[in-house]
């Protein structure tokens, strides 16, 4: 898969709007500022491409991008942000229940911080991939920021925190380097099957 040839498509803010094309979709979550535009733009190697189509204050919506014509890449929108009011919030809690209840999601990509235990909205996300019984790939990104040292505890608190058994693959993740890039496009690749 030339994950470079990925197009934006378009984004949705309400269920009437979700693609149901039978396209596989690739779901990317992760809290604000964890990284996640940053790992799907080192994924299709493009600088400032997954903020292609967000529009500035309008956090409640999922953005879709096409790989190849052949799957989604579905980059739902970022929680945990504390500045976002209540009412934001509840749009994006009923975005999500929509979304997960539509059964169109193949497969997750769960991207936390390596640093860091994953936070409760990090457990309440990987809730909804397991509810929707889908594979999930466990993307600690940010681990240019860790000590070597430190990582094997971190990624150990984080597969208990999320309560991930062994076989769901956990990548030490780095956007900004580059670091298990092609790791997480074979992954996708394998899962996806196409
Ligand atoms: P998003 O809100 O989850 O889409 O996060 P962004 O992709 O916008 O990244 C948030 C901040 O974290 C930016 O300043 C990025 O440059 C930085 N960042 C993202 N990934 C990494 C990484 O792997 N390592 C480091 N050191 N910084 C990163």
């Amino acid at each position: 898969m030339d994950f470079r040839k990925t197009e934006f498509i378009k984004s949705a803010v309400k269920p009437g709007d979700f693609i149901r094309d039978g396209r596989p979709q690739v779901a990317f979550a992760g809290r604000s500022n964890v990284g996640k535009s940053s790992v799907i733009n080192s994924l299709v190697q493009r600088k400032n491409f997954a903020r292609v189509g967000s529009q500035p204050g309008k956090t409640s919506q999922i953005n879709y991008f096409l790989t190849e014509g052949k799957f989604y890449i579905v980059d739902l929108p970022g929680y945990g942000y504390a500045a976002v009011s209540k009412a934001e919030r509840d749009r994006w809690g009923q975005l999500m229940e929509a979304y997960f209840a539509s059964g169109l999601v193949s497969l997750g990509v769960q991207i936390v911080d390596a640093r860091h235990k994953p936070t409760a909205d990090d457990v309440t996300m990987m809730n909804w991939f397991k509810s929707a019984a889908c594979d999930v790939i466990v993307v600690a990104n940010k681990t240019d920021k860790c000590k070597k040292s430190e990582l094997p505890g971190n990624i150990a608190r984080i597969r208990e925190t999320l309560d991930i058994s062994q076989d769901t693959p956990l990548l030490y993740y780095s956007a900004v380097t580059g670091t298990e890039r092609e790791a997480l496009a074979l992954a996708l690749d394998c899962a996806l099957d196409l």
